[in-house]
């Protein structure tokens, strides 16, 4: 009888360890495309382990030229809830789910909040081949907006919710608790804005902060569009950005995250001025992602540009 006991015990043992793997793997996901919703839906989720959160981006890689593997299309048919931008970068997924042989629940962030045009400021550099387009086409980088972000937080929160009934508190404070960080730096970024005497920022660099900017009146002048594939500006452009750099005694030239940085690179050398990093939030470096770095550990960090970049 002994052996039996074993026998059992093994089996018990057996079940309880597959069975772990079994209730991982079965956990319910939420799939999202790029940095800014994974972090959203992270906060939401907090510690709680009904969903499983797949960002389908990988840290440090650039959300204007992801193309999804078919191991992203399986994730994306199995998933319970889909986070996506909504915008043009991501015109990909609205053909993948028109390819789904099944309805999935989609939230766009575009969708949540009130859309500002795309534009092209003074200076600029237009993407080749978008000089004639007649139609203007709205901004995607809807997240830099904190106000924005408080609003899309809450969406979510409230989506997820209605699929999990059982953890519903959970998720609304979850979301309480992240939009109030985030307005606290939002009141941050709001008294550095108003104890500077500059208003303006100059990013050598692709702008696609209109939403950050227009929260806090602050102008820019930049060297191209949000999504511009372009790294290399005119030589005009660049002198342009330069003159203005040099009469307004520019002290601090910005570029934005993985960026190669070339363009703020030469402003800097010809004019003397340092170069800061900003941080649209499209994704994050690998090291910042597994250290667990949030949006408003970006948005902190871009507070501290801020004041060295308007003084
Ligand atoms: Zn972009």
């Amino acid at each position: 009888m002994p052996k039996l006991i074993k026998l059992i015990l093994t089996c018990c043992l057996c079940i309880m360890i597959t069975g772990c793997g079994v209730t991982h793997s079965n956990k319910r996901t939420i799939v999202t495309t790029s940095f800014p919703c994974y972090d959203f839906v992270r906060a939401v989720i907090g510690d709680t382990d009904t969903f499983e959160v797949k960002m389908l981006l990988k840290p440090g890689q650039d959300m204007h030229d992801y193309d999804p593997t078919p191991h992203d299309q399986i994730a994306l048919t199995e998933s319970d809830l889909i986070v996506c931008v909504g915008g043009e970068s991501e015109s990909w997924m609205e053909d993948t789910i028109d390819g789904l042989k099944k309805d999935v629940n989609v939230m766009r962030m575009m969708e949540l909040v009130t859309l500002k045009e795309e534009e092209l400021k003074e200076g600029m550099e237009a993407e080749k081949g978008e000089v004639e387009e007649a139609e203007a086409e709205y901004d995607e980088h809807v997240w830099t907006s904190l106000k924005n972000a408080v609003t899309i937080i809450d969406a979510i929160s409230h989506e997820i919710a209605t699929l999990d009934d059982d953890h519903k508190d959970d998720y609304l404070n979850n979301a309480h608790a992240y939009c109030d960080e985030i307005k606290t730096i939002d009141h941050s970024i709001q008294t550095i804005v108003a104890h500077s005497n500059r208003k303006t920022l100059y990013f050598g660099d692709r702008f696609p902060l209109r939403y950050f900017v227009d929260d806090y009146g602050l102008d820019y002048y930049a060297a191209f569009p949000g999504c511009s594939e372009q790294t290399e500006p005119s030589a005009k452009t660049l002198s342009q950005l330069i003159e203005r750099v040099r009469q307004d005694q520019v002290k601090m030239v910005l570029t934005i995250e993985l960026s190669n940085g070339a363009v703020a690179k030469t402003i800097a050398e010809e004019t003397g001025c340092t170069i800061g990093t900003f941080q649209s939030g499209h994704n994050i470096a690998l090291n910042d992602f597994n250290a667990g770095k949030t949006y408003v550990d970006l948005m902190k960090d871009n507070a501290e540009v801020l004041k060295e970049a308007l003084q």
